[in-house]
């Protein structure tokens, strides 16, 4: 579904990436963990067509994203890409539901057709009680969850999360981890992880070990 084939990238003199391919079936949990400053991140980043490489390609469903022009390729993003953070990076000033509902209203959709996916997100994320609630009304836990429920909010092809328990507690961290291999058993969605957490490492279908800007088998030593 997603093939990433031999992404370069450099910031000034230091080479972040340096020959890096990788492809994901649909359906697939992949996580990619390794030092800090291995270069994850940013490889995160292209295959997600926030940022694009020096070299290499990017290519979904057999259509190499790196021929698109910056428009289309927002349009592409919006639609076939769901992005989840460290730090939920919701709105404040907005609820849960609207939230949620953000991607679908770009995309476009009714307001009427963009609320009923996010409120029946939210209440499969188990927050059907806190559709009104503002971020700041809400614990960790809850708000990374509606941050999720915004990822999902379009159906994506492929979600993308980075350190997505990094700035939680140990059992909101379970939760979270649970939730991730429950939408993939459920909705069939796929996901790439980079995190530092084992216990998310642990249910990945695949493991893939970066550093030095290289994918490398085996894991490094830690
Ligand atoms: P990781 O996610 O594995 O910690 P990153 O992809 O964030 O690694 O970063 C890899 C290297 O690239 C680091 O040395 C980082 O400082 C550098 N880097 C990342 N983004 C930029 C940028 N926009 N400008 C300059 N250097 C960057």
């Amino acid at each position: 579904m997603l093939e990433i084939r031999n992404i370069f990238k450099s910031y000034g003199n230091l080479r972040v990436l340096d020959d890096v391919s990788l492809s994901v079936s649909e359906k697939e949990i992949v996580t990619i963990v390794g030092p800090s400053g291995a270069g994850k991140t940013t490889l995160l980043q292209i295959a997600g067509t926030l940022d694009r490489p020096d070299s290499g390609r990017v290519i979904y469903d057999g259509v190499d994203v790196g021929g698109m022009k910056d428009r289309r390729l927002s349009e592409f993003r919006n639609r076939q890409i769901g992005f989840i953070f460290q730090f939920h990076q919701l709105m404040p000033e907005f609820t849960a539901l609207e939230n949620a509902a953000m991607p679908a209203l770009i995309a476009g959709d009714s307001r009427k057709a963009a609320f009923a996916k996010a409120e029946e997100l939210l209440g499969l994320l188990g927050l059907g009680d806190r559709l009104r609630h503002k971020p700041s009304e809400m614990s960790g836990g809850e708000r990374q969850r509606t941050a999720i429920a915004r990822a999902l909010v379009n159906s994506p092809r492929v979600v993308f999360a980075d350190e997505p328990t990094g700035s939680l507690d140990s059992r909101n961290r379970d939760e979270i981890r649970r939730l991730i291999a429950d939408l993939r058993d459920r909705l069939g969605q796929t996901f790439v992880v980079v995190t530092h957490d084992p216990t998310v490492a642990a249910i990945a279908d695949r493991v893939v070990n970066m550093a030095d800007g290289r994918i490398v088998t085996p894991p490094p030593a830690c």
